[in-house]
């Protein structure tokens, strides 16, 4: 008798551990998909997978267009003045 409840708590602990794994995963899908940057361009958040990474003066930028990209660009010129 003690050996079946040995068992069942076994499968209980192994049931909590696969549930638990699962949300875990779950979780860090969201948050990939949500994961947002800030084009200084256009002042506005947009998704990092579909954001043109840029590297500048050893800081990361990110635009939500090639057209925001190019204004970036010729501002800077002022920005550093
Ligand atoms: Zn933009």
């Amino acid at each position: 008798m003690k050996f079946l409840i040995f068992i069942g708590l076994l499968v209980l602990l192994y049931w909590y551990f696969a549930k638990r794994k699962k949300k875990l995963a779950k979780s860090k899908n969201r948050e990939l998909i949500e994961e947002m940057v800030f084009d200084e361009n256009c002042q506005s958040y947009i998704r990092k997978k579909e954001a043109i990474k840029m590297e500048l003066n050893g800081k990361t930028y990110y635009f939500c267009s090639k057209k925001c990209v190019e204004e970036f660009l010729e501002k800077i010129p002022k920005l550093q003045s």
